[in-house]
């Protein structure tokens, strides 16, 4: 029997969010936010199993976002917060749980002491929630006009984990559906209509729910400006790199497969573009260039795929201890046609270097058919890349 287990709620489209994807699974301070709320549970001595509630056809995000994490599949919910909450429950019933906490996915900040005190309170109580008390004038006004105000007193705002003793609100869930209850917004709701004593335990301004685009770029630029102010050892580095064509049908540039009437000669792919920045990677931490990491003089480069070298430079960045603030790549050549093919480029580098696209830039241009590039001889690829490190 597992002592505590949690139930993470993350199947809502997060249409207010705006963005192309469900708010849980945009990214704060380079971490989707389901992601970290996960991790903050997975993180706390006293949770032994996590499992989340997705939305159906969310599955690809959910894989992506929660990578190399310790989880069993995630659920898929319902229509309703609380039809997901109870498949949840359902999904937990095998593993016998003594308490399990409910919580949004869309709160990511949620604090240990919180997690603890939830936890602990339901020694006390049937159900426990944390709550913050109402600070703001409450005004009833149907139709935009004030009929009155509210009194404040006794009044909480409630916030998530919401804890309870499993066998009671799945009993209470259960019950709801029996009888016509579909729309309840928390679990403390259904706890309360099935008659259980639910208390408050202090909630923390900071666990707040990420609800609105805003929200969400609020929440990055804090993380952002937290882990910017741990690196502050700014470094720029700078590569070139040119390769001459030959006789071929495609070319490889920033890891995209481009047709065209001839290819580039080199060891491995050669993604020239990729080597540059690569390179200006290397350069930025002072440890030597491609060449000395990747010889090729070494058989086994034959053929590679550049982005072995280029995370290779991003893991010695991140073994530093520093991220890879920007890129900025600009590639030499008359042909093939680079512009159409940017975006594709951008987002397979910011995938291999996990740096969000807005921070990873292409630009193309020609040589005004001067020198090597000018004659069609071979394509050349400048970079830079702005790394923070630790002092
Ligand atoms: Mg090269």
């Amino acid at each position: 029997m597992l002592a505590t287990a949690v139930l993470i709620l993350a199947a809502g489209s997060g249409i207010r969010a705006g963005g192309e994807r469900p708010k849980q699974y945009q990214t704060v301070g380079g971490q989707p936010v389901l992601r970290l709320t996960a991790e903050a549970f997975l993180a706390h001595p006293a949770i032994s199993h996590v499992l989340v509630v997705i939305g159906e056809g969310h599955e690809g995000f959910y894989a992506e976002a929660m990578q190399g994490l310790k989880l069993p599949p995630p659920v898929l919910g319902g229509q309703t917060r609380q039809e997901s909450a109870l498949r949840g429950l359902e999904a937990l019933t095998a593993l016998l749980p003594k308490k399990v906490l409910i919580h949004d996915g869309a709160r990511p900040f949620v604090s240990p002491a919180v997690i603890t005190q939830v936890i602990s309170g339901l020694d006390r109580h049937e159900g426990v929630i944390p709550a913050l008390p109402v600070t703001d004038t409450l005004k009833r006004a149907p139709g935009g006009l004030i009929t009155s105000t509210v009194s404040r007193e006794s009044l909480w705002g409630a916030q998530t984990p919401q804890g309870f003793r499993f066998a009671d609100i799945l009993a209470a869930h259960r019950r709801a559906v029996v009888q016509g209850l579909s729309e309840l917004t928390d679990d403390a709701a259904v706890a309360e209509h099935a008659g259980l004593s639910v208390g408050i335990v202090p909630g923390d301004p900071g666990n707040r729910k990420l609800t609105t685009i805003d929200d969400i770029a609020e929440a990055d630029r804090m993380l952002m400006r937290a882990s910017f102010e741990k690196l502050p050892d700014v470094r720029v580095g700078q590569g070139f790199d040119v390769h001459a064509f030959e006789p071929g049908n495609h070319v490889v540039l920033c890891g995209v497969k481009i047709p065209h009437n001839r290819r580039l000669k080199g060891h491995s792919d050669a993604d020239v573009a990729m080597h540059a920045l690569t390179d200006a990677i290397l350069g930025a931490i002072s440890e030597g260039d491609i060449g000395q990491h990747f010889p090729p003089s070494d058989m086994q480069w034959k053929g590679a795929e550049s982005h072995i070298f280029l995370r290779h430079a991003s893991d010695l960045v991140t073994g530093r201890g520093g991220m890879i603030a920007h890129t900025d790549i600009t590639i030499v050549c008359e042909e093939p046609r680079i512009g159409p093919h940017v975006p594709a480029m951008r987002s397979a580098l910011s995938g291999i270097l996990s740096v969000p696209t807005q921070r990873v830039a292409v630009k193309a241009t020609t040589s005004e058919q001067l020198g090597f590039t000018g004659r069609r001889e071979g394509i050349a690829a400048y970079a830079t890349a702005t790394v923070r490190l630790p002092l």
